[in-house]
């Protein structure tokens, strides 16, 4: 396990001409103190967990001391936001420091987000709440543990600074990790300029970091990029439909070419199961609300199509949404019919998921407390270890009917219950990381400087199928006082 200084940094970005980026250090706090440390993450990179330790090691993360090889660069990108193309983007308050190689040979890229303006700010700040530092580096981490493909956080660096947003806020900086950074918008830039051969320079740099089964520099190596962008995006939404995640802005500069969840700003569980949930109090038209997030996926992908149509052939580029819409309803299928501890892919099975959905919306019924529950009711409908289930059926003859009806699936189709529980529990969490945990923990870090709640929550999320008796208060449905955080743009 190496110490923070004996990483050795590289940057293969760096590497591409010059008009990917902006080469340029991080405008360091004064004086940085550790908010958070991923002791966890820290290990699987081959960093010792014990720095957290290391009086020094705010100062290597905020840039305030250098990090042997880093070579920072802000990396250029356009982007779709909200429907109107935005040729101008790029990272405003972050930086790609470089990689570093873990033990078993895989390339990270290390990002500082909040480390200063660049030539991308647009008059912003380059800076990024601490509020909003904490949202992202509990939120990654928490849909990473529940397998959804997503970036990760190393760390989170406080500051004495204040930033204004809707008042005088603290300033941090947050360490994302990721196999990349590249998004749909990084191509689009070049798209829109007629710059063809930088969108060939940058797929190819793709290609060989991500899929070196691909060759590149032929129709058929470029198309088989823009089809694994394409499966892997499906797989990523349709995981986000089923355990009820709404990224919040789902513009194209956000969406990564591997699939990826990037960019954690407004984003939130639903509660209850509403299509038209909306995580982004800024998404005044909920363009980006929970039930549209797979015609939106499949709208950037569109885009993103354009931006390769050059080097991939007519008919390789028709499969990509083919394969977006397959790979999309198959997932959701597949994880629903798990939720619900359908063994087969029957239509009765399906058609019983919908008609829940339908209920549950309806009805107002904690969608992940109500999931959870279902490995409780065994095969002959009863279901004597879950109260909630009772009080449920207690207050409404149409879920007592409806259980004799879900008995009833089971004994069609279904493993035994002891068995089927266990698969169960293992695709519906236990805790889900709703809003007012994260406000729990970012209250007590702006008004008492006690940072000891997120490193908590953190590792409750870390196994969010596991019954956790002595933090059993993290897995009911929100507090009253919860319905009136919202959460916007603005971080
Ligand atoms: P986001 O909505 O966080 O995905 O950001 C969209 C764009 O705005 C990106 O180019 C960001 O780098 C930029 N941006 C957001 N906040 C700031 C800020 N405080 N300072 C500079 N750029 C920012
Ligand atoms: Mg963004």
């Amino acid at each position: 396990m190496r110490k923070i200084t004996e990483l050795r940094f590289e940057n293969t970005y760096a590497e591409l001409p010059h008009e990917f980026y902006q080469k340029k250090d991080p405008v360091p706090f004064k004086s940085p103190h550790m908010v958070a440390f991923n002791e966890t993450l820290a290990a699987e990179l081959g960093i010792d967990p014990d720095e957290k330790r290391n009086p020094l090691l705010a100062e290597h993360l905020c840039g305030k001391r250098p990090l042997a090889g880093a070579d920072p660069l802000a990396m250029y990108y356009a982007g779709w936001q909200f429907g109107v193309y935005n040729p101008d983007l790029g990272d405003g308050r972050a930086l790609l420091l470089g990689q570093i190689i873990d033990e078993r040979s895989r390339r990270w890229d290390l990002h500082l987000k909040g480390c200063g303006a660049t030539r991308f700010s647009r008059g912003f700040d380059g800076r990024a709440t601490l509020k909003s530092s904490i949202r992202e580096y509990l939120g990654s981490e928490a849909l990473h543990h529940l397998g959804i493909p997503s970036t990760r956080a190393l760390c989170v660096v406080g500051s004495r600074e204040k930033i204004e947003r809707e008042t005088r806020e603290p300033a941090a900086m947050m360490l994302r990790v990721a196999e990349t950074h590249v998004r749909f918008g990084s191509f689009e830039g070049f798209y829109y300029r007629n710059e063809e051969k930088s969108i060939r320079t940058l797929a190819d740099y793709v290609i060989a970091r991500h899929y070196p089964e691909i060759t590149s520099g032929t129709k058929e190596g470029y198309g088989g990029f823009l089809l694994a962008t394409a499966e892997k995006t499906a797989v990523t939404v349709a995981k986000w439909q089923a355990f009820g995640f709404t990224h919040g802005v789902m513009n194209t500069d956000n969406m990564s070419v591997t699939g990826l969840t990037l960019d954690y700003g407004p984003y939130g569980f639903l509660e209850t199961f509403d299509r038209d949930y909306v995580s982004n109090h800024s998404d005044h038209f909920g363009r980006y609300s929970y039930g549209n997030q797979s015609a939106i996926a499949r709208w950037n992908l569109e885009k993103f199509t354009k931006c390769l149509e050059g080097l991939v052939d007519k008919k390789q580029a028709a499969r990509a949404i083919e394969i977006y819409n397959k790979t999309f309803s198959e997932t959701y299928r597949e994880l629903m019919l798990r939720k619900f501890g359908f063994e087969k892919e029957k239509r009765e099975s399906l058609r019983f998921v919908e008609k829940t959905l339908g209920m549950l919306a309806e009805s107002g019924t904690d969608y992940h407390i109500f999931l959870r529950s279902l490995s409780d009711v065994s095969r002959d409908g009863s279901f004597e270890k879950n109260p909630w289930l009772a009080e449920l059926c207690a207050t409404s003859g149409q879920w007592q009917q409806w259980i004799s009806e879900y008995a009833w699936e089971l004994r069609e189709n279904s493993l035994p219950d002891r068995e089927r529980k266990k698969l169960m529990d293992s695709v519906n969490p236990r805790y889900v990381l709703r809003n007012h945990i994260m406000e729990t923990a970012i209250r007590e870090a702006l008004e008492r400087e006690d940072y000891s709640e997120i490193e908590k929550v953190r590792k409750i999320f870390e196994n969010p199928f596991s019954e956790q008796p002595e933090h059993e208060s993290y897995a009911g449905a929100s507090p009253e006082w919860a319905k009136s955080l919202v959460v916007s743009c603005l971080s």
